[in-house]
């Protein structure tokens, strides 16, 4: 995208509660909530509170490691209280390539189906 890193998405409503989401976990750093389309039986998006620049992981600068880790913990967290204990995955798209469509860093866990690889 060419839009700048700080442009505000509608990630940025579903934090402040403007739009209606469902949340299945909440911090002060990090939300959760239900994908509005899931691609599986659970499907959560894992979001940093503070966008900080990080519209996609292509912008990620070092100040942005720990809540780059911090995200991927709360991810395992999240896949824990859904029950994933067959296992899970975690997605990033990134750009236009990687059909990143929200340019607002989120972790997708998707769960409780079987997955394949290679994802195409
Ligand atoms: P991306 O394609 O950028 O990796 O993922 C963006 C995701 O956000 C998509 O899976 C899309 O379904 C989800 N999404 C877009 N708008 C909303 C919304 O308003 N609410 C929720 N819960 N999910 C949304």
């Amino acid at each position: 995208s060419t839009a700048p890193a700080d442009t505000p998405t509608i990630f940025d409503k579903i934090i402040k509660k403007e739009i209606p989401s469902t949340v299945v976990y909440e911090d002060d750093k990090a939300l959760a909530f239900r994908d509005i389309q899931p691609q599986a039986p659970t499907h959560i998006l894992i979001i940093p509170k503070v966008k900080d620049g990080l519209s996609g992981l292509s912008k990620a600068e070092e100040r942005h490691i720990e809540i780059l880790g911090y995200l991927l913990y709360i991810a395992k967290v999240v896949a824990k209280q859904e029950g994933l204990d067959d296992g899970f995955r975690i997605v990033i798209n990134d750009g236009p390539s990687g059909c990143q469509s929200v340019y607002h860093l989120h972790i997708h866990l998707i769960g409780g189906r079987q997955m394949n690889w290679p994802p195409g």
